[in-house]
């Protein structure tokens, strides 16, 4: 049975908006915001009494201290950017739920500035005239790229679906059955194909596919031979793949033209530091392909966006497709990725300063140089978890350099595992999230994904977390 005479206690509405402290809360969300806070609040403790045998809510709750300190609560919960930041200890560099590349600072710099004010986005400076967006960026990736024509869309999934609609609609698109991937779960390459009108022709078998499988497939209505990195997973044993030089030869006879979704597109050779070879994007245009497309935020360590490289006359076609405009980039992502891509005219620069290219080449000395000094900070144990610097392995993560594993370091907590679950929860829930990994009953923070500036905030979590006495 209800509780009839505790649901008269519930303070009114009018009552509580006469309260100062509330009354002052509208300097924060103006007064309908707060009125429908209240009368939420109050009708969640009236659906309690309603529910519950007597004395669930404890008639103190229903005093209009305790309800103006959930009303507080909860308007500060509303005003909080729910995007929050989040310290990587997980050592996946590339990790596409928490947001892929972090920026540099250059390139945060730059957007601070842009961000706030007009821009010339689409403003020829010298003669005043309208601009176009795409030319602030365009000479920089001709020069990196080698390619005659760029241009740049939302994503790469878009740059895709852009690309097949611009060249192929219609048309038949020859491509091997071992590259019909998905990507992350929401693109596969199939469906794009649908979505945009170009009919698929699959060849070869899943793991072998050689040339002649391409040749035989030609017809008349033949719209493109496309090849596309298959980015999260590996083909091995028994396996054959027609090389990017060969389908040019073969579009080349056959007057075709060829697409190739690269997924990460990289713009360094990264073999001196111990990743097994990738075609570059220089190495892709320089073979001739006509249109070559890869993510911003890969790799190449931007902000998201697709980029579309190639011969002009396919960049021009596409540029004047009606899927261009609702594609568009924002100022913000233009000038991310023109700060980003700027670093890379100086190699030296690209590995120091673009966070995702530094944290992929950082060797592990100097791991293990970054892990003592975070040590150097913690105590030798908490809660009677042990910490200590391990030997670890991070990856690439975002669909690149499936497989491969990078020897690196960890900060590991080893004990009780019901402990180290409550630190996990404890240091992903709070602020800022704190995200390491659970292993076999111990927790890892891996050093070489974790921001030098950030050690002295996590450290502090761990102190707070001492000081509790709730275990979570
Ligand atoms: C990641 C990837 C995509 C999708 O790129 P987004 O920028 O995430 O849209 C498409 N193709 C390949 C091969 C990829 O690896």
């Amino acid at each position: 049975m209800a509780d009839r005479q505790l649901l008269r206690k519930i303070p009114k509405m009018d009552e509580l908006i006469q309260n100062d402290m509330i009354n002052a809360l509208q300097q924060k969300v103006g007064r309908d915001t707060l009125l429908d806070v209240i009368r939420q609040i109050i009708d969640e403790l009236r659906q309690a009494i309603l529910k519950n045998e007597p004395g669930f809510i404890p008639e103190e709750e229903l005093e209009i201290q305790a309800i103006v300190n959930k009303v507080q609560q909860k308007i500060e919960q509303i005003c909080e950017i729910q995007i929050r930041k989040v310290m990587n200890g997980t050592g996946v560099i590339l990790h596409t739920n928490l947001g892929r590349s972090p920026l540099g600072e250059y390139t945060k710099d730059v957007l601070q500035e842009i961000a706030g004010g007009y821009s010339n986005l689409e403003l020829d400076l010298n003669t005043g005239k309208r601009g176009s967006r795409y030319q602030h960026m365009k000479e920089l990736l001709l020069k990196l790229t080698g390619a005659e024509d760029a241009i740049v869309v939302n994503n790469n999934a878009g740059a895709v679906l852009l690309v097949l609609s611009a060249v192929a609609k219609g048309k038949e698109v020859i491509i091997s059955r071992g590259e019909l991937v998905e990507i992350g779960g929401s693109f596969r390459v199939p469906e794009v194909m649908e979505q945009s009108g170009s009919k698929l022709v699959e060849v070869g078998a899943t793991n072998k596919c050689y040339l002649k499988d391409y040749e035989k497939a030609i017809t008349d209505e033949t719209g493109t031979l496309m090849k596309v990195h298959r980015s999260n997973f590996k083909l091995l044993g028994f396996t054959h793949d027609t090389t990017l030089e060969e389908l040019m030869q073969l579009s080349e006879e056959r007057q075709i033209p060829v697409i190739n979704d690269l997924g990460s597109g990289l713009f360094m050779d990264l073999q001196p530091y111990g990743y097994p070879y990738e075609p570059t994007v220089q190495e892709v245009v320089a073979s001739g392909c006509d249109i070559v497309t890869f993510s911003g935020d890969k790799l190449l360590g931007g902000t998201q966006a697709g980029i579309i490289v190639g011969k002009a006359t396919w960049i021009k076609k596409i540029a004047s497709h009606p899927l261009t405009r609702a594609l568009r980039v924002d100022k913000l992502t233009l000038c991310a990725l023109e700060a980003t891509l700027k670093q890379y005219l100086h190699p030296q620069k690209a590995l120091q300063q673009i966070p995702t290219v530094r944290m992929m080449t950082i060797s592990p000395d100097e791991l293990e140089k970054k892990a003592q000094s975070f040590k150097h900070f913690l105590p030798e144990e908490i809660k009677g978890l042990r910490i200590s610097v391990e030997k670890s392995y991070s990856q690439v993560g975002g669909g690149a350099y499936p497989g491969h594993e990078m020897e690196s370091r960890s900060i590991s907590f080893r004990g009780n595992e019901e402990t180290t679950t409550q630190l996990e929860r404890y240091l992903r829930t709070g602020k800022p999230a704190i995200m390491g990994r659970l292993s076999e009953g111990a927790y890892f923070l891996d050093v070489r994904t974790i921001f030098e500036s950030d050690f002295s905030v996590i450290v502090k979590r761990l102190n707070d977390w001492t000081q509790r006495s709730d275990p979570r």
